[in-house]
């Protein structure tokens, strides 16, 4: 068998698995007559990489084209912290900069520096895909490669790792953990949603890091105050620091579209730019995605947005409204009525008659009700309710614009 280049061996890993492939991308690959040598910045990483090329590469590895080793300790951060979580392939310096993200990315720079100096604690939210979690892990790079004690988890780990504490009584040993360090960066906050025993913790060991001017980030979908049965108390700690948004300019979509060919060693001519640039909406993952899928496929004829039917678009609206308040699908088509299900159901079935083009029965057949009244009555509610309710207006604003980038 003959060699690999660099390009044909990362466009075989994209193949495999997209993931690995974007942790590939950040190894220092040399390329010589037609052998790769791997290099990884630690020991950890080398052992994932072999196992990785042994399930999957496991012919070139044998044949000596490919082969890995650990570049060495000298690049290791001094005092890694062990439990920092930390992904090294986000940096400030990969992040491409343009209006929508300036600011974020600008107050971020500083708060890496110079913590607990101001912005504390800070608060990203942005849709999806728009860099948040890129960006919480180049703060704790940063601080990390400066000596602080950072770590990294989402809403999510922190709760699973507290029940887990309180399994194995080791609950002070998970609160000193937290309480010990300079940074604490914690990622989709939205999904702290409902978790009250979670969020009593949090409170505490915020508090704490915060009367000593440890540096606080959190990073989620959508403003404090939209976050859904999150106590008032840590919705008002949130808002009392520095609230940024994340959003994704038309210019810096291009630029970022451009990087990524670039990347994957592809020449950004302005009919791919422009071709990715009609595929993808505000999302840079998908942006990713889609290039990846171009460097396979190259042009498709027809841009592959399927048309959806009217109820596939009723089910997505369903699907998309529930999870944005954190609500089970299936209860909106329930009997169930407290309060909230009930307006949940009623801000998705009026979002249904607007953006589709069902008719009220099908909707109403779609949310498990007899017929058109319950669709009538639930438009009247919004419509009269956003009225007085301005907080109401504005989320069924913005879900209405989500959805209908997606549907
Ligand atoms: P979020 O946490 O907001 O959902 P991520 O930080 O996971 O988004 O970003 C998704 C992907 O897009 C990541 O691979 C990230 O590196 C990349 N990305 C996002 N924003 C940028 C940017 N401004 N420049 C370069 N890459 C970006
Ligand atoms: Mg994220």
């Amino acid at each position: 068998m003959g060699g690999v280049s660099r390009e044909e061996f990362l466009a075989q890993v994209g193949k495999v698995d997209r993931f690995a492939l974007s942790v590939f991308r950040n190894f220092e690959l040399l390329e010589s007559q037609g052998r790769i040598v791997i290099l990884t910045p630690s020991e950890e990483d080398l052992l994932w990489v072999r196992e990785f090329l042994e399930a999957h590469f496991k012919g070139m590895l044998e044949e000596g084209v490919l082969s890995v080793s650990e570049r060495g300790s000298e690049t290791k951060p001094s005092t890694p912290f062990p439990s920092s979580n930390l992904s090294r392939r986000y940096s400030f310096s990969n992040f491409v900069v343009g209006d929508g993200n300036r600011i974020a990315y600008e107050i971020c720079k500083h708060v890496a520096e110079s913590p607990g100096s101001g912005y504390n604690p800070l608060f990203l939210y942005g849709n999806v895909g728009l860099g948040k979690t890129h960006l919480l892990h180049a703060v704790g790079n940063v601080a990390v490669s400066n000596g602080f004690k950072v770590v990294y988890t989402s809403a999510n780990d922190f709760s699973e790792e507290m029940v887990e504490a309180l399994r194995s009584k080791s609950i002070v040993q998970f609160r000193s953990k937290y309480k010990g360090v300079d940074f604490i960066l914690i990622d989709d906050v939205q999904f702290l949603s409902g978790k009250d025993r979670t969020q009593i913790e949090f409170f505490n060991i915020f508090n704490f890091l915060y009367l000593r001017n440890k540096q606080i980030i959190l990073a989620g979908d959508r403003p404090p105050d939209e976050l859904s049965d999150v106590s008032d108390r840590l919705v008002s700690r949130f808002e009392g620091g520095l609230v940024v948004e994340l959003g994704l300019d038309e210019e810096t979509k291009r630029r970022i579209i451009e990087l990524k060919l670039k990347e994957l060693g592809i020449e950004p001519t302005a009919r791919v730019v422009d071709y990715i640039y009609e595929i993808t909406g505000s999302n840079v993952r998908d942006i990713e995605g889609k290039v990846m899928k171009f460097k396979i496929e190259g042009f498709k004829l027809k841009p592959p947005t399927p048309k959806r039917s009217a109820p596939n678009k009723v089910e997505l609206i369903k699907k998309y409204v529930a999870s944005y308040f954190n609500v089970e699908v299936e209860e909106l088509s329930s009997r169930k009525s407290s309060r909230k299900i009930n307006r949940v159901r009623h801000i998705a079935i009026y979002l249904c008659r607007e953006l589709t083009d069902a008719s009220m029965t099908e909707i109403a057949r779609a949310f498990n009700r007899k017929d058109h009244s319950t669709v009538i009555n639930s438009i009247k509610r919004i419509m009269e309710d956003s009225k007085k309710d301005r907080k109401l207006a504005r989320i069924v604003a913005m879900l209405r614009d989500k959805l209908r980038k997606r549907i």
